[in-house]
C-alpha cells in the first residue's frame, strides 16, 4: 500500500479522498492555489504545497508544477478527483512515466472514453445498447440530413469531444438541421477546439440513469447499482438517488450484468460510470466517465462501500476480495448539491460565508470544505457543499433531507437550498415521476409564479 498520496483537486472533494487516505494511514500532500491558502484541505492535509496563481489553468491544471509537488514530498501516487485533470489522459500517462501511481485508470481507457464516437463505438462492439443515431462522426450537413430522416426527428447533434452539455444542439424537424449542425458545430469548436460532431434520436422523456463499475486489476468486475440522476438544470445535475425510482430489481441486475461483462472485455481498472438515457423500459449508452463522479455518496450510502477506498487499494494492486453477489444494496439515498447561487437566477454568489451549520444525525452525511470566515473564491465551481441522506425508504429518505435542509444554516452567500425545499415537497417528485426534463420546467413553473 502507499504511504503517502497527492490529492490533485481542491474543495469538498479533496478533502473526501483525504478522509479516505487518513482511515487507511496514508499520509496526504494536499496542493492549493494562492486563492485556496486558507482551505480546509490545505488546513487538514499533512503537507501541503502551493502550485500556482488562482487560474486553474495555471494551478490546478499544471501538470509541471503537480509532478514537481509529488516529487519533492515523495507521494507515491496521485488522486485526480473529479473535474480538473482526472479525464486527461496524458496527464494519467505522465505520472505513471514519473513512477507514481495514477488512481485511476489507464491512459489509453481515459482517452478511449474521452472521445464519445469512440466510447460508442467501442460500447456498441462490447454489446452495449445505444441511443439510435450516426455510426460515427458525420462528415456533412447532407449525412446529417440523411441519419436524421433514418433515425426520425427530433434529433440531437452533439460534439465528439463534448462534456458539460456543451456543443449540444436539439433539431426538432428537417428545417432546424442546418442551424443545429453549425451551432453545435461551432461550440463545439470553441469549447473543445474540435468541431467533430454526431447524431443520436432526441428522447422526449428519459431518465439519466447511471452504473457505477469497479474493476481491479486482477480481472474482477463489480457494480454497485444504479444512481438516477435525472434532475438536471442546463445538463448539470442538481439532485441525485440511489436507487432510482423507475427501476426494478431485475432491471437493475440485468443491465448490471451488460456493463461488468462490456467492461471485464475492456480490461477496464478503477472505478469508472456508465451512463444511459433509459426510457420505455430501454436502456441507451451515452457516455462513460473514468473517474469518481460526484454523486458516488449516494452510492456509497446504500452498498456500505468506501469508494475512494476502493480506488486506492485497486491502484496499489490489490484485489477487490468480494464478488457481485456480495454487494447489498439497501434502503434509499439522496443528494442535494449545495451550489452557492442565486435559487432563481443560479447567478453564482461568491463571497464570504458567515454563519455555517452543518445538519446531523441519524443518516446525515455532508461533504463540504467550508467553514464559518471561508471566503468562498470566484475562480471555481460554484458547488460548496454535498448534503447526503441514507434511510430505509425513499420516502423516509425525503423526509430525512427535508429535516436536514431545515437544520442546514450558510449565512453570508445564497445557496440553491430553498429550491431543493421546493423539490422535495412537490407531489410529483415524491412519487418519482420525473424525465430529464422536469426540473427546467419546475423551474420555469417556480419563476412564473414570482
Ligand atoms: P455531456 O458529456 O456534455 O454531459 P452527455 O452525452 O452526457 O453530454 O449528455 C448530457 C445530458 O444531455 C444527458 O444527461 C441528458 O440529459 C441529455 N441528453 C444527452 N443525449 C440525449 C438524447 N439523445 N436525448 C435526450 N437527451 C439527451
Amino acid at each position: 500500500m502507499f504511504s503517502k498520496i497527492l490529492i490533485a483537486n481542491r474543495g469538498e472533494i479533496a478533502l473526501r479522498i483525504l478522509r479516505a487516505c487518513r482511515e487507511m494511514g496514508i499520509k496526504t500532500v494536499a496542493v492549493h492555489s494562492t486563492a485556496d491558502a486558507d482551505a480546509m484541505h490545505v488546513r487538514l492535509a499533512d503537507e501541503a504545497v502551493c502550485i500556482g496563481p488562482p487560474s486553474a489553468r495555471d494551478s490546478y491544471l499544471n501538470v509541471a508544477a503537480i509532478l514537481s509537488a509529488a516529487t519533492i514530498t515523495g507521494a507515491e501516487a496521485i488522486h485526480p478527483g473529479y473535474g480538473f485533470l482526472s479525464e486527461n489522459a496524458s496527464f494519467a500517462e505522465t505520472v505513471e512515466e514519473h513512477g507514481l501511481a495514477f488512481i485511476g485508470p489507464t491512459g489509453e481507457h481515459i482517452r478511449m472514453m474521452g472521445d464519445k464516437i469512440t466510447a460508442k463505438t467501442t460500447m456498441r462492439a462490447l454489446g452495449v445498447p445505444l441511443v439510435p443515431g450516426s455510426d460515427g462522426g458525420l462528415a456533412s450537413l447532407a449525412e446529417a440530413r440523411e441519419v436524421a430522416e433514418r433515425v426520425g426527428y427530433p434529433v440531437l447533434i452533439k460534439a465528439a469531444a463534448g462534456g458539460g452539455g456543451r456543443g449540444m444542439k436539439v433539431a426538432h424537424t428537417a428545417d432546424e438541421i442546418e442551424e443545429a449542425w453549425s451551432v453545435a458545430r461551432t461550440e463545439a469548436r470553441a469549447a473543445f477546439g474540435n468541431d467533430e460532431v454526431y447524431l443520436e434520436k432526441y428522447l422526449d422523456r428519459p431518465r439519466h440513469i447511471e452504473l457505477q463499475i469497479l474493476a481491479d486489476a486482477h480481472g474482477s468486475v463489480v457494480h454497485l447499482g444504479e444512481r438516477d440522476c435525472s434532475l438536471q438544470r442546463r445538463h448539470q445535475k442538481l439532485l441525485e438517488e440511489a436507487g432510482s425510482p423507475a427501476l426494478t430489481a431485475e432491471e437493475r441486475d440485468a443491465i448490471g450484468r451488460t456493463t461488468t461483462e462490456a467492461l471485464s472485455k475492456m480490461g477496464y481498472r478503477n472505478a469508472g460510470t456508465l451512463e444511459f438515457l433509459y426510457q420505455d423500459g430501454q436502456f441507451c449508452f451515452i457516455e462513460m466517465n473514468t473517474r469518481l463522479q460526484v454523486e458516488h455518496p449516494v452510492t456509497e450510502m446504500v452498498c456500505g462501500v468506501d469508494l475512494v477506498r476502493e480506488q486506492i487499494r485497486i491502484a496499489a494492486g490489490e484485489k477487490l476480495g468480494y464478488t457481485q453477489s456480495d454487494i447489498k444494496i439497501s434502503g434509499h439515498a439522496i443528494e442535494c448539491r449545495i451550489n452557492a447561487e442565486n435559487p432563481e437566477t443560479f447567478v453564482p454568489s461568491p463571497g464570504t460565508v458567515t454563519v455555517f451549520h452543518a445538519p446531523g444525525g441519524l443518516g446525515v452525511r455532508m461533504d463540504s470544505a467550508i467553514y464559518a470566515g471561508y471566503r468562498i473564491p470566484p475562480y471555481y465551481d460554484s458547488m460548496i457543499a454535498k448534503l447526503i441522506v441514507h434511510a430505509p425508504t425513499r420516502a423516509e429518505a425525503i423526509a430525512r433531507m427535508q429535516r436536514a435542509l431545515d437544520e442546514c444554516v450558510v449565512e453570508g452567500v445564497q445557496t440553491v437550498i430553498p429550491l431543493h425545499r421546493k423539490i422535495l415537497a412537490d407531489a410529483q417528485f415524491q412519487k418519482g415521476d420525473y424525465t430529464i426534463h422536469w426540473l427546467e420546467k419546475f423551474v420555469a413553473a417556480q419563476t412564473a409564479k414570482n
